[in-house]
């Protein structure tokens, strides 16, 4: 079957120790597509023995895996990214249908999902060790690192490819196996990455991807001692709840959880770049992606003008149809983030914010303040808040007024300023002039309430290993 035709079928079975399951009584699930507004394909769930299955088919798959030479499962990882990279507009596709991304970010998307698979195939043959000198003449010190075992992985509807894939990708590098609970709003797109994975003749359970209900499925895999290892992306609110339900098995985390980023204009700023980098960060993907800048702070020798060519740079945006490739911005918010988006918008409008700017592209408002509740939640959708400072100090002790930490933005042509205000931002993500930082080349992950662990960079393969120290005595 060529990926036209799998993606032509009306039903499509959950992905477990290789194969796409359909049994025959279960009820499936219909995805209607927000784009178009029709029903377009049934999902069969995993249910709770469907996840014991794939979890016995992962454990399984993990004694062969994690003893395959690393350069071998680095080229099954080259050769995933590469079938991503080809299939990058039906990647895109599914991602219209399934939540209206425009399809230029869909192929965005894929395209840096395979940079993750390129890059982590690299990393699996740089599982470095070390050997440490010991005190004792006749004592060998080593440190090995194994891989976890079983990883678990949630992720959200916002990126459904590029959350799961960086994880993924990770964890097959490390050795480990793999298993997938996509969102509810997005299920098609990782089980295309699942056809991917049998194109690319992956061993039966490697990767196993469950949707189905979140809560039944997420239970299942945190009471499991198999389950090594969690990975979540998703709402702080969800995280703590993951956290607490791993307790019992003492599983290692990677939470990457929301955001309330500042974005800082100092006056010295480069006009045109704070605006593009703005409209980078603020508007890509309808504003719903856990690193937007949801406080723009603008220092007030430039505010004016700044707020001037931002308005003009978001009524320029193309708004449209999310399957035509010239569109910016689709209409198509997620229910919950229209939601806040109109709350958010009313409640700073009634509380003394000055409307700006108003579009089917968006919001621009000026004049915000720490009462409304822009300030502190994660908005999630395309409304650009702008509160003004004066000084250095009284714009970083606004930008770190936050209980997130996940991503900070600042533009300043100013290199000592540069680096004082990168020190003095508390975020584990800073972009510089730099509206679009994440690169798989680099760690991704908060601090504070926005989660820990890190993912991608150099460190991203240490949260699926276990560090192992060898004393030889001879
Ligand atoms: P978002 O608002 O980005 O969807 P959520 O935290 O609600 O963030 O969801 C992220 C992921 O967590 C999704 O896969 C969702 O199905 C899953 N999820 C949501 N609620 C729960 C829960 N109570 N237990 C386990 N998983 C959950």
């Amino acid at each position: 079957m060529d990926l036209d035709q799998f993606l032509d079928q009306p039903q499509c079975g959950f992905f477990s120790g290789g194969e796409f399951i359909s049994p025959i009584s279960r009820q499936p699930i219909k995805l209607i597509s927000p784009a178009t507004g029709k029903f377009w394909k049934a999902i069969v769930p995993a249910y709770k023995d469907d996840v014991q299955c794939a979890l016995q088919s992962a454990h399984l798959a993990f004694s062969d895996w994690k003893r395959l030479p690393a350069p071998q499962r680095g080229a099954y990882l080259r050769n995933i990214g590469a079938l991503i990279q080809e299939y990058a507009e039906k990647f895109a596709w599914v991602m219209a249908m399934e939540m209206g991304k425009p399809v230029s970010q869909g192929i965005s998307e894929a395209r840096y999902t395979a940079g993750y698979f390129g890059w982590f195939a690299g990393e699996a043959e740089r599982i470095y060790g070390q050997t440490i000198p010991s005190q004792f003449p006749d004592k060998r010190l080593s440190i090995h690192y194994e891989p976890i075992g079983v990883a678990a992985m949630i992720t959200p509807w916002n990126f459904p490819l590029a959350m799961a894939g960086r994880k993924i990708a990770a964890a097959l590098a490390a050795g480990c196996t793999a298993i997938n609970k996509p969102a509810a709003e997005t299920p098609m797109t990782m089980l295309l990455f699942a056809e991917i994975c049998r194109l690319a003749q992956l061993p039966p359970g490697v990767v196993n991807i469950l949707p189905g209900d979140a809560k039944t499925i997420s239970q299942v895999l945190l009471d499991a001692p198999l389950v090594r290892k969690l990975s979540f992306t998703g709402s702080t609110a969800v995280g703590k709840l993951l956290f607490r339900q791993s307790a019992d098995t003492l599983k290692k985390l990677t939470l990457e959880l929301g955001g309330n980023a500042p974005l800082l204009v100092f006056d010295d700023a480069d006009l045109k770049k704070a605006v593009q980098g703005t409209i980078e960060s603020k508007f890509r993907n309808n504003g719903q992606t856990c690193v937007c800048p949801n406080r723009i702070l603008v220092q007030a020798g430039i505010a004016r003008a700044y707020i001037k060519a931002l308005k003009e740079a978001v009524e320029n945006l193309k708004c449209g149809d999310p399957f035509d490739p010239h569109v910016d911005l689709s209409p198509i918010l997620h229910p919950s983030a229209q939601d806040k988006f109109d709350k958010h918008s009313a409640d700073a409008l009634q509380k003394g914010a000055h409307l700006e700017s108003k579009s089917e592209n968006g919001i621009v408002l000026s004049g915000i303040g720490k009462e409304m509740a822009v300030w502190s939640e994660e908005t999630f959708g395309p409304l650009a808040p702008i509160a003004t400072f004066n000084t250095e100090e009284e714009g970083i002790a606004l930008a770190n007024d936050t209980a997130f930490g996940l991503c900070a933005y600042f533009f300043t042509e100013n290199l000592s300023r540069a680096a004082r205000i990168a020190e003095a931002l508390e975020a584990g993500i800073i972009g510089i002039n730099d509206g679009v930082p994440s690169s798989y080349q680099a760690s991704f992950g908060g601090i504070k309430s926005s989660g820990f662990g890190r993912e991608g960079g150099p460190t991203g393969i240490k949260e699926y290993l276990n560090e192992k120290f060898i004393s030889l005595k001879i």
